[in-house]
């Protein structure tokens, strides 16, 4: 195509985007003032757009990508797939791939989940985790325990069950009159702690804020729902150590299952395979998403104990069947996908070569202590969030008008990377097959679009 012909097709793209799509999480009214990049192709690492430029995927296509884009042995394994069936239901019936997939992931498991069932996006899996837990108790006759422990700052999803155990005001507030009601504990947020306390001499008093809540709810509690390690979309929070432990002793304690919000952390992303073992812990469910098909195709699950699911047994007419299921719970092929993504996690090491790539990641962001507009930089594996700020020494925000995350993503576009922000935190989650020298050159991209873009504010 000559650039000529390339051009004409972008803006004929461009109009017809603007004519008939409405983007997930964006003002529309901004959006339609802006020529916007359209993703044509990727390779490897990198996005292509519809006039040939290269940009590095920072976010990993939100926060899914794993091995990088067109995989030969993902691409093939899909293909494969597609000669046999492209879908068939798993209500009622079984499927090749489904079980190929499911075995695979029961593999990697935290000890004790050997139960998956499958639906297709982050929140359908929190929602499943949900209802199973609400179920579970039923059906043993501890029917008190109708409540949710969540915390502060969580996001689990936008389906309105997810929205409720979620704790991001911004997101979450105007659909309250909408939402089953969660018991909400403050947040483990160090650089801004909301109890106005430090680390170590607060003696984590943020988990002691959960346990009063299971004591003040005592046997009302089904299920504490929590993301492990990393508070992901409320902007990369990390936990002190030992604060997801304590959650699974309070569980423990009070007789509520733990529901591990893994869609984000799952599958590398911390630096272990699942955040929950950095911590030694097992949770009682547990949620997968984004990395599970190497971010190829939609595809979750909700794994849990052979101890809930024994709850749901029980002669046909006794009704304790879990009722809830998707169309495309279990698609073929993406359960060929999450074999062959997992598989080449396996056959490639990937987890057992990410130190080196954490610790180059890790390196290159040192010099962002130098900057004048950054406040914190909180990093767990492959995942970051540079936390702008107006003020270092007063750790004043940057008013939401400003869009001072926004303007350094757009920055960084004319650099050579994707980046997407959360609020005024700038966030990096590359794809785990990043070599150390795209992560150097992604961090550089990074540093050098902070400069620009705060400079002015
Ligand atoms: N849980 C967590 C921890 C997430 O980060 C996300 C998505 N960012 C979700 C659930 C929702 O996943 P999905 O967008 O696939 O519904």
């Amino acid at each position: 195509m000559d650039d000529t012909a390339r051009l004409e097709r972008h803006r004929r793209l461009w109009k017809s985007d603007h004519a008939h799509l409405w983007h997930p999480f964006t003002q529309m009214q901004g959006w339609l003032e802006e020529e916007p990049l359209i993703v044509d192709e990727a390779e490897g690492v990198y996005l292509v757009d519809t006039l040939g430029n290269r940009y590095l995927d920072g976010v990993s296509s939100l926060w899914c990508n794993v091995h990088g884009h067109r995989v030969p042995e993902i691409d093939e394994a899909i293909q494969r797939q597609l000669g046999k069936v492209a879908h068939s239901t798993l209500l009622g019936l079984a499927s090749t791939a489904s079980i190929e997939c499911a075995e695979a992931l029961a593999a990697i498991a935290p000890p004790g989940l050997t139960r998956v069932f499958f639906s297709d996006a982050g929140a359908t899996a929190v929602e499943i985790a949900l209802k199973m837990a609400f179920q579970h108790h039923q059906l043993r006759g501890d029917t008190g325990r109708t409540e949710f422990v969540s915390i502060r700052g969580g996001y689990h999803g936008d389906t309105v069950g997810a929205v409720s155990v979620g704790g991001i005001d911004l997101f979450h507030r105007i659909f309250e009159p909408l939402l089953f009601e969660a018991n909400h504990a403050p947040q483990p947020y160090c650089y801004r702690c909301p109890l106005g306390k430090s680390l170590p001499s607060c003696g984590m008093a943020c988990a002691d804020e959960v346990e009063k809540v299971f004591a003040a709810r005592e046997g009302r509690i089904a299920a504490l729902v929590i993301e492990p390690l990393v508070q992901g979309a409320d902007g990369m929070i990390v936990q002190p150590p030992g604060y997801l432990r304590r959650m699974r002793e309070l569980c423990d304690r009070h007789g509520a299952l733990l529901v591990c919000d893994e869609v984000a952390t799952g599958f590398g992303r911390t630096g272990t395979m699942f955040a929950v073992e950095q911590e030694g812990v097992r949770p009682d469910l547990m949620t997968v998403a984004k990395g599970l098909t190497g971010g190829y195709l939609p595809l979750a699950a909700t794994l849990t104990t052979e101890a809930v699911f024994a709850s749901f047994l029980g002669p046909f007419e006794s009704k304790r069947t879990f009722f809830h299921g998707h169309t495309y719970a279990g698609n073929p092929l993406a359960c060929a996908a999450a074999a062959a993504s997992l598989e080449l996690m396996r056959e490639r090491r990937i987890v057992e070569r990410l130190s080196a790539r954490i610790e180059a990641l890790r390196r290159a962001l040192l010099p962002a202590e130098r900057l004048v507009h950054v406040g914190e930089v909180r990093q767990r594996g492959l995942m970051v969030g540079i936390e702008l700020v107006k003020d270092r020494a007063t750790r004043a925000e940057y008013d939401y008008a400003l869009r001072a995350g926004h303007r350094v993503c757009l920055e960084a576009r004319k650099l050579g990377a994707i980046l997407r922000p959360l609020g005024n935190v700038v966030v990096l989650m590359p794809p785990l097959a990043m070599s150390e020298g795209e992560l150097e050159q992604l961090a550089a991209i990074t540093l050098a679009s902070i400069e620009a873009a705060t400079a002015p504010l």
